[in-house]
Parts: structure tokens; C-alpha cells; sequence
């Protein structure tokens, strides 16, 4: 298996090369050369598999034989140790043929966990075979940073330093972060935004400068494609569980960066029956407005109920484009430079394909609680702000009633105490009993001046041996 650039222009690699790059150098992205494609009757072969063999089976084309079969297994297999519900994603049932898939069991109680616990592992073993030690660097306003750091805890071949803006993250999101006792872990807190903390990150990898010889930058934002691939197994293993592939089921998707829902694209490529994906978005709604509408325009951020969904644009949608335009590299590469200065339309048969998969439904905070109200009132579920956009554009967008409707719930409830009570909930809800003693812990994290040399400083301080 080899990986092309969206952008035509590029050296393909393989996937060990594809796990260590962030952004392709001519700016795209990377995707598969060819997508495994399989039959029903192959597809229907893996239903009763357990989630981590079923894992293994997705995943393993993937890999090119870059991971023996046995060592592969076995990383897939300690991936998901740390993930305390037995089904490791739990279909929970709303109503009649509607559904919630759980993905948030893992240790930081998000999705995120599912690409990172895999991600941190699939590199440090590449590393140590390479007799080679990096530095991730990332900058994260609240999910990806402590599912990062919770990934690459165990790893001996990776330091980790995690960016943040000094008190604007949540307690219980920045205690995530900062309780995580490890000396290859460092939370940085930055004295400025998170747009400072993210632009400090960016010049980091363009010039390196700073590092030791021997050491590079590693990314672990979504455009690694080792993330992406992670995420596509719990698109089949849900689809199982409702019928598939005799039936066909529809997802809805709580999308920000476009990572979560290009992973179920990709399921329906490899054959999977699904009907229709959902592209659930809260006021920072630039995909519901293209897919709606065929504009790609830019709108400032918003804050919003659903921070982790804040974006200004959606960096996986290009993925997404590549296959619209045929896989043409220089069209991306043209397109994606017009879409950063001006408002884009794209041609009509390209914008067919999207429509033919995807709806799209744009939820506002207000509408963001009330359905947290409702489904609550209804059922007693509790949906955190994210997943309950999901299900929102799911009960708005649904195409065919008979098909089994799963939103992804992204979240725990307990993450984001504010939404929930502003929907009426008495207090905030308990933490899962495996972290009830997080607000006990210590923690440690450096505060630092909004200074790239100060940090790149205290990085270089702090690099092991
Ligand atoms: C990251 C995140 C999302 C958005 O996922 P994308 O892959 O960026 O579209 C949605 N919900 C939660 C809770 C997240 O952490």
C-alpha cells in the first residue's frame, strides 16, 4: 500500500514514511493509492469478530507490510487496555431505529482516544525499530491534547509537549492534561490564546532549529493519516450491531476537522452498506453551508457550547474533494489556494458526488441544549453538547426512517458541565468512576510567556537523552 499526496505533486511513501510526516511537502495531504474493496459476503464474514480483531482485519492492508501480522496484533490488541466498557464502543438505543454509539470509554472520555491510544503505540514501535527518538509538539484547546498525551504516556521513543492557553481551557479538561505523571510529559501553558499556541506550533515544524540533531517534530493533529484509519473500524463494528451488511444503516457525525466522518467515507468505499453521513456541525458551520449550498466561504470562529467542533475550515474536507474532482492533484492544489482568499463554488458533477453521500445540518447552542433537554426528558440519556448536535441533524436530515440512524456520541457528558446544566441538568454529572479522584491529583505544568523562544527553550530543557 503506497500513500499520494491531494495534492499530485509529492514522492509517494509507504505507510511507516506516511506515519512520521504531517502535511505532505507540496501542502496536501495523504490518502491511500487504491482502497481495499470487499464483498458482502467477505464483509458479512468478520460480524461476529471482537472489536480488536475486527480491528486487525480493517487495519492490516493498510499497514503494506510495513508490521509484521503478529507484532501488529499485538499493538492493536494493547491499544484499547485502557477503555473500561467491554463492547469498547457501546451502542446505546434512543428511540425506534435510533442510536448512539459511545465512543467515549477511553481515558479521556472522547472519540480522540480510539485514533490516539493507536497512533502513540504504532510510533514507538516504528521508532524503536529505527533506533530513532521524535518530539510531538501540538497545541490543543481541550480534547486532542490530553488524548495525546494519555497515548504517548508509555512511550519511551517520544517527548511529548502540549501547548495550551494559560486559564482558558476547562478544569476538568486541562486537569487531563496536567495529572498525567510521566518525564516525557509536558503541558505547556501559554500566557495567550490558543491561535498563539497553534501558530507557535506551526512555526516549530518549519523551522526546527531548536531541536538536538538527532530529534524531529512529530504531528498528532488529524491529518495524520494513522488517526484516520483507526476510526474507520467502529464505523463496520456499529453497522454489525444493527443488521449490516443484510441491511444498510446511516451515521451522523459531529464534525469539525472532518477526520471522524471522512474515516466512515472510507468504510462505505471498502463496501460497507451506508445509505447516508450525516455532517452534523455547530455555528462554525462552513461544511453545512457548502454542502447546502455549494459555497466554501470563510466566517470568523465562533465559541460555541461545542468547543471541539470550533473550526474556521475543516482541514480533512480536502481528502473528501480529492475523490469529488477524480483524484486530480492539480486541481486540488488550485482549488484549495482559491478557497483561502476568495468564496469558492465547485463544478457540478464534483459537487453531485457530495450530495449523493452526504446531508448536512448546522445546530446553534441554543438548539445544541434544548436537545440535550429533550432526549433527556424523553429517555433519561444524557448527551454531551457534541453528540447532541449528532442527533439534532440526525432527526433533521434523515432521509429513510427504516434505515437504523446512529449518531456518534463523541463525548462524555461530564466533559462539558456547563451545556449540560444550561439544559437543565441539577448539578454537573458525576465523572466515571475510574476518574472520580481527578480533581484530587496533582498537577504540573509550566507557565510560560507568549514567547516562541521561551518555549522552544523549556523544550529543549527538557528533551531526555
Ligand atoms: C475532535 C472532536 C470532534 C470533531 O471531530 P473531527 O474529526 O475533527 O471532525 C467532535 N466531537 C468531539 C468531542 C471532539 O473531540
Amino acid at each position: 500500500m503506497k500513500y499520494i499526496s491531494t495534492r499530485g505533486k509529492a514522492p509517494a511513501l509507504n505507510f511507516e514514511d506516511v506515519l512520521l510526516t504531517g502535511l505532505a511537502p507540496d501542502g496536501g495531504l495523504y490518502v491511500p493509492e487504491s482502497l481495499p474493496k470487499y464483498s458482502k459476503e467477505q464483509i458479512a464474514s468478520w460480524s461476529s469478530l471482537s472489536y480488536t480483531d475486527l480491528a486487525f482485519q480493517i487495519i492490516q492492508p493498510f499497514i503494506g507490510g510495513c508490521i509484521p501480522d503478529d507484532d501488529l496484533k499485538a499493538i492493536i490488541d494493547d491499544t484499547y487496555v485502557d477503555f473500561r466498557h467491554p463492547a469498547i464502543a457501546p451502542l446505546v438505543q434512543l428511540d425506534r431505529n435510533e442510536w448512539v454509539l459511545e465512543l467515549f470509554q477511553g481515558p479521556t472520555l472522547a472519540f480522540k482516544d480510539f485514533a490516539l491510544q493507536m497512533l502513540g503505540r504504532l510510533l514507538d514501535y516504528v521508532l524503536e525499530r529505527r533506533h530513532q527518538k521524535v518530539v510531538i509538539m501540538g497545541a490543543t484547546s481541550g480534547d486532542t491534547g490530553s488524548a495525546a498525551i494519555q497515548g504517548c504516556k508509555r512511550c519511551s521513543n517520544i517527548d511529548i509537549f502540549i501547548l495550551h492557553p494559560y486559564k482558558r481551557v476547562s478544569e476538568v479538561q486541562r486537569r487531563q492534561m496536567t495529572t498525567v505523571v510521566g518525564d516525557n510529559i509536558h503541558n505547556i501553558a501559554v500566557k495567550g490564546h490558543f491561535d498563539h499556541c497553534q501558530a507557535m506550533v506551526k512555526a516549530s515544524f518549519a523551522d526546527q532549529s531548536f531541536l538536538p540533531e538527532d530529534r524531529q517534530l512529530v504531528a498528532v493533529n488529524s491529518i495524520n493519516w494513522a488517526r484516520i484509519m483507526a476510526q474507520i473500524v467502529y464505523y463496520f463494528y456499529a453497522a454489525y450491531a444493527v443488521g449490516a451488511p443484510d441491511r444498510s444503516v446511516s451515521f451522523s457525525v459531529p464534525t469539525g476537522n472532518f477526520g471522524d466522518i471522512y474515516a466512515g467515507y472510507l468504510a462505505k468505499c471498502m463496501g460497507l452498506p451506508i445509505e447516508q453521513l450525516v455532517v452534523a456541525t455547530n455555528q462554525n458551520d462552513i461544511l453545512h453551508r457548502f454542502i447546502s449550498g455549494n459555497t466554501f466561504e470563510k466566517h470568523e470562529l465562533q465559541h460555541t457550547l461545542s468547543p471541539s467542533m470550533d473550526i474556521v475550515v475543516s482541514s480533512n474536507f480536502e481528502r473528501m474533494l480529492f475523490d469529488c474532482y477524480d483524484r486530480d492533484g492539480a486541481a486540488i492544489a488550485d482549488l484549495m489556494k482559491r478557497m483561502d482568499t476568495e468564496t469558492v463554488s465547485i463544478p457540478s458533477t464534483a459537487f453531485a458526488k457530495v450530495r449523493e453521500l452526504f446531508d448536512s445540518h448546522g445546530v446553534d447552542d441554543e438548539a445544541t441544549v434544548e436537545t440535550i433537554a429533550s432526549v433527556y426528558d424523553a429517555s433519561e440519556y444524557l448527551l454531551d453538547p457534541h453528540s447532541a448536535i449528532g442527533v439534532k441533524a440526525a432527526r433533521e436530515c434523515r432521509r429513510d426512517t427504516a434505515t437504523p440512524m446512529i449518531t456518534l456520541a463523541t463525548a462524555h457528558p461530564a466533559k462539558f458541565p456547563e451545556a449540560v446544566m444550561k439544559a437543565g441538568y441539577p448539578s454537573a454529572p458525576a465523572l466515571p468512576h475510574h476518574m472520580s479522584d481527578l480533581f484530587e491529583l496533582d498537577e504540573r505544568y509550566e507557565v510560560v510567556e507568549n514567547k516562541l523562544g521561551d518555549v522552544h527553550a523549556f523544550i529543549a530543557a527538557n528533551i531526555r537523552a
